[in-house]
């Protein structure tokens, strides 16, 4: 109840121009500042460097440059070509290959067909260059389009991509199902958009139970699942479901979001799990920071402290 009142709060508070430009002024000022904990910087140099670092702890990463909801045909092909000049710099860093992005930023709220012109571009560009490219889930809105989407560019022969399920969407098992009969690589999730009942469970118990019940159909039938969770419970279930099911630690891997859990990431990479952080970075920052706030209230702590500190020093 209280984490979808909170849920509902924060996603209305994302939608307001004037907090957007407070925190835009303030949140990476500096390296101390709220914003940094959660977004490795605004520019492709700074997740670079941030994704040495995460790589030196033994972690793989995935990268980010944040963005949605873009609403005219140059924005997107600007975004596409913002993607385009990240691969290049990530392949001549030497960081790992992996890339994640959103389709609302490549044109999904304008047409299909300008979208999967951008994102062959990127396809292309990333199979040259030997990269994989995750596309995340937006809101139920752009379920059905991201899949279908998805599946078009599956069909013309691109292998180089995989999609992202939500456990807490009613939809999602007959989703699995498909993703499976593809042959594609799913990153499980549980979902971070405020959604109406009809299409989303509502209560945690049920997000989880439909969570553990997904990732054990893709651990079984599917191609290298991503487990991405920072819930204990959920990793000891993939964990006691992988060893019953005898699979080895590389079989699948986890995934957890820069900033959030460190210790664990740690923790499960040092016990011989592959472990991916998905570092995200770019000046579109602020609807990807208030769904972390939203997933946990006690993170407003955090940035009044950090906002307090700076004000000090
Ligand atoms: C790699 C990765 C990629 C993702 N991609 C997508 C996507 O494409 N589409 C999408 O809808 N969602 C995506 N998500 C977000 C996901 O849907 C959840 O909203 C988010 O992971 C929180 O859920 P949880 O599984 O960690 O479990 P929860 O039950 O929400 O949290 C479990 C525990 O994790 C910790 N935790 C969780 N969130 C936070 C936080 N913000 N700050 C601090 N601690 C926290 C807390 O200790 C909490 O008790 C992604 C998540 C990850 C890890």
């Amino acid at each position: 109840m209280l984490a979808a009142l909170s849920k509902a709060a924060f996603s209305m508070l994302a939608g307001s121009a004037t907090l957007k430009k407070i925190a835009s002024r303030y949140g990476m000022r500096s390296s101390g500042s709220f914003a940094r904990r959660f977004i490795a910087g605004e520019t492709v140099e700074e997740a670079i460097e941030a994704a040495r670092v995460v790589e030196r702890a033994g972690l793989l990463v995935t990268l980010d440059l944040l963005g949605e909801s873009v609403a005219s045909t140059a924005g997107a092909g600007e975004a596409a070509q913002a993607y385009l000049s990240m691969i290049g710099k990530i392949e001549a860093s030497g960081v790992g290959r992996n890339i994640s992005l959103k389709l609302t930023q490549l044109g999904l709220d304008i047409d299909r067909a300008t979208t999967i012109d951008n994102l062959r571009r990127i396809l292309d560009a990333a199979a040259k260059a030997n990269f994989f490219v995750r596309i995340d889930m937006e809101s139920s809105a752009y379920t059905e389009a991201t899949l279908a989407t998805f599946e078009t560019v599956w069909n013309i022969g691109y292998r180089n991509a995989g999609v992202v399920i939500q456990s807490y969407l009613r939809r999602s098992a007959a989703d699995v199902e498909r993703m499976i009969a593809l042959g594609a690589r799913v990153r499980l999730v549980k979902g971070a958009y405020r959604e109406p009942k009809d299409a989303a469970f509502q209560k945690k118990s049920e997000v989880d139970a439909a969570f553990v019940e997904l990732m054990r159909r893709l651990l079984q039938h599917g191609t290298y699942p991503a487990i991405a969770t920072h819930d204990p419970a959920m990793i000891a279930e993939t964990r006691a479901f992988a060893a019953a099911q005898k699979l080895p630690p590389n079989a699948f891997e986890f995934q957890m979001l820069y900033g959030i859990r460190r210790d664990l990431q740690t923790q499960l990479a040092a016990q011989g799990f592959p472990m991916r952080v998905y570092v995200p970075f770019g000046k579109e920052w602020f609807p990807y920071f208030m769904r972390r706030l939203g997933e946990r209230p006690a993170n407003i702590g955090f940035v009044v402290r950090s906002v307090l500190g700076e004000r000090r020093s």
